[in-house]
């Protein structure tokens, strides 16, 4: 037995780029962006699907994401590197025929002269303050980098995911700046930043997390299914206690469940007190602490000991389970444990 099934259905994966696709104008390119794994939903799966579904664009951080996605793929979609042209990347970037996002003067420098031929991109800096060129940094080297071609000119947004923050419109009347004029297509958006709409698309969006089901998309196809098997059941007296450190006593007498799953799961503690699994239609406490591999749901409002809990389905996703954790979709989806049974609807 694992410690949960994870069902991951690429075809919601699919319709969510769909969607997010058809609000851009069909002269703006869709990629996706599948770093970490697809978010922890595994890249090749999603990647593989998205290439399917039409994506010729896909975005990872680290170049050694990318040879793996190139290995899956093959040769036809360009995939960009967000870390850019790190050093000792070199040959990966060669061999895998990847397009590193230059974030710095310096990393400009190394890709023209180890590279001269292989296509790159820019990032630019518009305010986030963590990855691309400031704007005296780019005034001073624009116009050797664009003789280089680049292929693709990027920037971040940081507050995307609230469409009312002021910091949006600074950060596209920056990027204006910056990039008006040149000959190069551009891309300013994530997630966020494609439901912001068309002034912030540019020639081609890059979502990751609406892919995956997660706010700020709230009109994406849940994704991800959890399942936790029970291990044991057995009653307990009131006055007995559960868990390390006995943090929750039985008010009357009870009957306990002890499912596979805990925090190396990605099931983190800070879930508790608070967390309840579904038994079907019943929802049932989880009760103590989060151990690493187990956790203590009461269950004596039961008529039987149910075979698995559900975790993560359509009523209740990773942002409902996030914010009782006090994190975002995005930690809960690539914290998702590697020991999880994992199945897929939609691959080939
Ligand atoms: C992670 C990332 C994205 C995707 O962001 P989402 O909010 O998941 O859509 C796009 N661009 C950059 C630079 C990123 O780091």
């Amino acid at each position: 037995m694992p410690t949960g099934f994870l069902h991951i259905d690429l075809e919601a994966v699919a319709a969510n780029w769909a969607a997010l696709d058809a609000m851009s104008s069909s002269d703006c390119e869709t990629g996706a962006t599948v770093k970490a794994d697809a978010y922890g939903l595994g890249a090749v799966a999603v990647a593989g699907r998205l290439f399917r579904a039409g994506c010729r664009a896909f975005f990872v951080a680290s170049a050694d994401e990318g040879m793996a996605l190139r290995r899956a793929l093959g040769p036809e979609p360009r995939i960009y590197i967000y870390y850019g042209h790190m050093a000792g990347d070199t040959a990966t970037i060669d061999r895998a025929d990847l397009v590193p996002m230059l974030c710095s003067v310096d990393q400009i420098a190394r890709h023209l002269e180890a590279l001269p031929r292989r296509p790159f991109g820019i990032q630019l800096d518009t305010g986030m303050n963590r990855l691309g060129l400031k704007m005296s940094e780019w005034a001073a080297v624009a116009e050797l980098a664009l003789r280089a071609r680049p292929v693709l000119v990027t920037s971040h947004l940081a507050c995307s995911d609230d469409a009312a923050n002021p910091e949006n419109a600074r950060q596209l009347a920056r990027f204006h700046e910056m990039t008006d004029g040149i000959d190069v297509p551009r891309s300013l958006s994530a997630t966020g930043g494609t439901l912001l709409g068309g002034d912030y698309h540019f020639d081609m969006v890059r979502p990751g997390i609406g892919l995956y089901g997660g706010l700020p998309f709230s009109d994406a196809e849940p994704v991800v299914r959890l399942d936790l098997p029970v291990i044991a059941c057995f009653d307990i007296a009131e006055g007995e206690r559960v868990g390390y450190d006995g943090t929750w006593t039985a008010r009357t007498d009870t009957r306990i469940a002890t499912v596979a799953g805990g925090y190396a799961d990605g099931l983190f503690r800070a879930l508790q007190p608070g967390l309840d699994l579904m038994a079907g239609p019943v929802p049932c406490p989880a009760v103590g602490r989060v151990s690493m591999d187990l956790i203590g749901v009461d269950i004596g409002h039961l008529d039987a000991d149910p075979e698995t809990f559900r975790v993560l389905d359509a009523h209740r996703g990773v942002d409902a389970l996030a914010a009782q954790a006090g994190t975002i979709g995005y930690e809960v989806l690539t914290s998702l444990g590697g020991r999880y049974h994992r199945s897929y609807r939609g691959d080939e």
